[in-house]
């Protein structure tokens, strides 16, 4: 289409976290606003992109999918180079998902540009029933070590766009 003639910057953006809180579809929510139901054969896919366009410019969202590797604690630093944006997902529903962002963060000081924007998304919002990690507590973390903080469903779709695009524009903005 035509913005993707007009594109003046590239953003790669890493996602990352537990297995099974929805990283991927989360991806496919904001690349392609799809969620999909049979989602084992997820595995393969190296990245989703969308392009939008913010203040003026067309960014490309280049956002890199771990596809699996989280089960072995194999995200390579290859996977973090160059990355401009990190998205470290937990499920609200699954308190050790979260216990472990701490455990993610700390390879993003490790492997990531010291500059890297982090943003911390609490997924499966649609799930409220089932809640396992307050609001509050991801607040608290998120503001102490200094990350944006969304809750999302890639489900139903709430907050998936805010979250991305809140992400895309802070990078926009340091550069
Ligand atoms: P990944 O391993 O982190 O990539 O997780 P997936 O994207 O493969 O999702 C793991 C499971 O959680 C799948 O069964 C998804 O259908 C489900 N899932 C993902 N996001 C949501 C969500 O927002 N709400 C609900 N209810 N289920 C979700
Ligand atoms: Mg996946």
């Amino acid at each position: 289409n035509s913005l993707e003639e007009k594109i003046d910057y590239v953003f790669k953006i890493v996602v990352i976290g537990d297995s099974a809180v929805g990283k991927t579809q989360l991806l496919s929510r904001f690349a392609k606003n799809e969620f999909c139901f049979d989602s084992k054969s997820t595995i393969g896919v190296e990245f989703q992109t969308r392009t939008v366009a913010m203040k003026g410019k067309v960014i490309k969202a280049q956002i890199w999918d771990t596809a699996g590797q989280e089960r072995y604690r194999a995200v390579t630093s290859a996977y973090y180079r160059g990355a401009l944006g990190a998205i470290i997902v937990y499920d609200i529903t699954k308190r050790p998902s979260f216990d472990h962002v701490a455990r993610w963060v700390e390879e993003l000081r490790v492997h990531a540009d010291n500059s890297i924007v982090m943003t911390l998304i609490g997924n499966k919002s649609d799930l409220v029933d089932k809640k396992a990690v307050p609001t509050e507590d991801a607040v608290e973390f998120a503001e102490d070590q200094g990350l944006l903080f969304f809750e999302t469903s890639a489900f139903s779709g709430a907050n998936v766009d805010m979250a991305f695009l809140k992400l895309l524009e802070e990078i926009y903005n340091a550069i």
